[in-house]
């Protein structure tokens, strides 16, 4: 049970979920609430046109079935245009069980009965999606992109789950549309409502991860010749190399660097601390303070000259 949003309303939620908006002529004006009730709302029904370049007549509708026949239009490049707000001839009469499973935001939507007592004009929002529904008429990724917003946007503002989204063949045995599998589709919106509505999964969220372990591990792959590249082998003389190996040969090579850099800091501390000591020593002898034994002296620097000697292993260019 919720009070339709404002025409104000629904524009702003569409923009924050990311959707194309357009606006068509009066449509803020333009529905069927002097022929009906509008609200309170329910749910969202996801059609198919059944046609091509139907904005006019979604628009407009026919003597037969005057328009509004939806609130929004979807082309095909994935621009929702706004044709009506309120009461649209979109639904029909829907079932009892079907309007009941979304009423109780069910898992699962019951084939609907053939009795449709429930006003759904009244109590659903409509989007007409551009596509023959002919099953060979693909539904291009913007585009599908743009409904999964459009409802996931609906269902944000008033608090609704994905299971407040059916299609029109699930809420009456006389409709086929649309022509895709509404379970997948209310994942989709699922996934966009676990998310803020400036999602966009095409690319990362601020602080995730560029890559995973799993990445790595990719990028580390061998090329199968090779168990892991050493300086003995290379590209020269290996014509198997591939890409990743030169990553890995980089890798283990930047390692031994730092090890080596590691073992020349612990040597050069310990340097100083021979060179503080010497000078101490000196420092004592100047002052004629201490007794000192000449030999024992120089073999100690020596000593201590040999425990920072380092060698240097440089591989030949
Ligand atoms: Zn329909």
């Amino acid at each position: 049970m919720a009070a339709p949003m404002t025409a104000t309303q629904m524009l702003r939620s569409l923009q924050e979920e990311g959707v194309d908006v357009r606006e068509h002529r009066n449509w803020r004006e333009h529905n069927r609430n002097h022929r009906g009730a509008w609200g309170p709302v329910h749910g969202v029904v996801i059609h198919h046109t059944a046609g091509t370049d139907s904005l006019a007549l979604c628009y407009a509708g026919t003597s037969a079935l005057p328009g509004p026949l939806c609130h929004t239009h979807l082309s095909k490049a994935g621009v929702a245009t706004m044709v009506g707000h309120g009461r649209a001839n979109h639904a029909g009469g829907f079932a009892a069980n079907a309007h009941e499973a979304v009423l109780s935001e069910s898992t699962t939507h019951p084939r609907p009965a053939r009795t449709e007592p429930v006003d759904g004009n009244r109590h659903y929002y409509g989007i007409e999606i551009e596509n023959l529904g002919n099953g060979r008429d693909a539904y291009p990724t913007a585009q599908y992109d743009a409904a999964v917003r459009w409802a996931a946007a609906i269902c944000r503002a008033h608090g609704w789950t994905e299971d407040s989204v059916i299609g029109h063949k699930e809420g009456t045995r006389r409709k086929i549309d649309p022509s895709f599998d509404m379970n997948k589709f209310r994942s989709d919106v699922a996934a966009r409502l676990k998310h803020a509505a400036s999602w966009d999964p095409s690319s990362p969220e601020k602080g995730a991860l560029v890559a995973d372990k799993n990445d790595v591990a990719v990028l580390f792959k061998t090329d199968g010749v090779l168990d892991s590249p050493d300086k003995d082998k290379d590209a020269n003389n290996n014509e198997h190399w591939t890409a990743e190996s030169y990553l890995r040969f980089d890798y283990l090579q930047n390692r031994d660097t730092l090890k080596l850099v590691k073992a020349l800091t612990t040597k050069l501390d310990a340097q100083q601390t021979t060179i503080s000591e010497l000078a101490k020593t000196v420092a004592a002898l100047a002052a004629n303070t201490a007794e000192i034994d000449a030999d024992a002296l120089v073999a100690r620097i020596k000593g201590e000259i040999e425990k920072v000697t380092v060698h240097l292993e440089v591989a030949d260019a």
